[in-house]
């Protein structure tokens, strides 16, 4: 069905371009969708799309793939992926509490590039570059910008700190999308980070499998695989993303024995109901990737159209739990604005203590209680 629906696109939209050609992850980058006509090309616009498209200005680029463009039912003008991908004019609207940068990276950027917020760990923002950029991206100020392009010197930099800082035990490659990089360049990047004595693990946070799976070559994770332990962070959104690319792709770095984690931002119309939220995480589990995060949607600028209240977000938690096993329920959090880091935010399953007694509530709502003496 998924499967058709792709090709038939590729048939009306991409007329003389061959399976070969679309399958091949630089013929998808260099075909995104990156402007008003390329856009009406594919999909009948709303009024208020178009207008987003023409006044936007600055930073975060309109851009996605045509593969990640054929999951799109041009037909509905609340279609979830539609919404995560084309403006709105909400995305001018300042609410309060948003930043620019609401996570304050900058000021805990050390060298250009790197963010330490917490004592053992890094983000080492690679490239500003991503295959698509999500309309609620937490680093809108700078993706797209072509501030951190590739480039050596600003790595080196950060190779230096990261070289000096014994404490850092885990770099977790982002940006931008990582996966960006051809594979001599990453594979430089991964053997200079793997070198570092005391780095015991590396992560890459992506999005690409997700929206060009094509990415995910036999020659890339033969590359990868070298440089064990290796985990993946992937951004998924929503169930219909799960399609049979996105399976090879996952199928293969779960062959090449790298543990695969999501991470899903929770999103008003797109993924915030049971139903959605349920069939993505067990079709995850289903392609091996373990639902690491459900995120609660930054407070960036022009995202309130986004934003749900954190109670919807327990409230999904709790669907999942006792529901299902619980590999498929993801940690809910919310990172702090201003760089306080990531705070789990827990649905509460205990009703009260009385004495050496605790009430607790279960997935069906009925109470428990367990002797705990203090
Ligand atoms: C999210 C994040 C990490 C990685 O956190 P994990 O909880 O280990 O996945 C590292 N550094 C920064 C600045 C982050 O925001």
């Amino acid at each position: 069905m998924k499967q058709d629906r792709i090709q038939a696109f590729r048939k009306q939209f991409f007329e003389g371009v061959s399976a070969r050609e679309w399958r091949d992850w630089r013929w998808q980058l260099r075909h995104r969708i990156r402007d008003l006509e390329g856009l009406e090309r594919l999909i009948p616009l709303t009024d208020d799309e178009r207008e987003a498209v023409r006044r936007r200005r600055g930073a975060l680029p309109v851009g996605f793939t045509p593969y990640y463009a054929a999951l799109i039912d041009p037909d509905q003008s609340d279609d979830p992926i539609r919404k995560t991908m084309i403006p709105a004019t909400a995305e001018f609207v300042r609410s309060p509490g948003e930043m620019a940068d609401p996570l304050g990276e900058d000021p805990h950027s050390p060298v250009p590039g790197l963010v330490h917020t917490y004592p053992d760990k890094v983000l080492f923002l690679v490239t500003d570059f991503c295959a698509t950029y999500c309309r609620y991206c937490t680093r809108s100020r700078m993706v797209g910008s072509g501030e951190f392009l590739p480039d050596k010197r600003m790595w080196e930099r950060a190779l230096e700190y990261i070289a000096s800082h014994t404490e850092v035990r885990d770099v977790l490659l982002s940006g931008g999308d990582p996966l960006i990089l051809s594979d001599d360049r990453l594979d430089w990047l991964l053997q200079r980070l793997h070198a570092i004595p005391h780095v015991e693990f590396l992560r890459i946070g992506t999005k690409i499998p997700a929206v060009m799976p094509q990415r995910i070559t036999p020659d890339l994770v033969k590359m990868l695989r070298r440089y064990h332990p290796l985990f993946f962070s992937i951004h998924f959104t929503h169930p219909r993303e799960l399609t049979a690319e996105v399976a090879t792709a996952c199928n293969r770095l779960a062959d090449a024995g790298i543990p695969m984690g999501s991470q899903t931002v929770l999103l008003k119309g797109v993924n915030d109901d049971a139903e959605t939220m349920k069939s993505l995480m067990l079709g995850l589990l289903k392609m091996r990737v373990k639902p690491y995060y459900l995120h609660q949607c930054d407070a960036v600028a022009g995202s309130a159209h986004f934003r749900t209240p954190i109670s919807s977000g327990k409230d999904l938690i709790r669907s999942l739990h006792g529901y299902t096993t619980g590999y498929a329920v993801p940690m809910y959090m919310l990172d702090a604005p201003g760089g306080g880091g990531k705070v789990p935010l827990t649905p509460n399953y205990i009703e009260g203590r009385e004495d050496d007694v605790v009430t607790v509530r279960n997935h069906d709502g009925r109470l428990y209680q367990y002797h705990d003496p203090a």
